[in-house]
């Protein structure tokens, strides 16, 4: 399946939840497709949250889409 291109709803994923706050550990999502990530929700220690300024560097590095190119049926 292709990538999903939607544009509403985005957050910035942490790829590794070990994986740190930095630009290379953040993936842009929909709200759809994040829920359908393997940890989203699960318990357990939170990554710590990114940045402001990463978010947006993210953002722009996914074109204001979401990225995603899972093949789960999340888009
Ligand atoms: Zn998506
Ligand atoms: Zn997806």
């Amino acid at each position: 399946m292709a990538r999903c291109i939607r544009t509403a709803g985005l957050e910035v994923h942490h790829k590794r939840r070990d994986g740190g706050n930095e630009l290379d550990n953040a993936e842009v999502l929909c709200a759809r497709c994040h829920e359908a990530t393997s940890t989203y929700g699960e318990p357990g220690k939170s990554p710590p949250p990114f940045s402001e300024e990463t978010k947006r560097a993210a953002q722009r590095r996914a074109g204001g889409r979401c990225g995603c190119t899972r093949t789960g049926g999340c888009h």
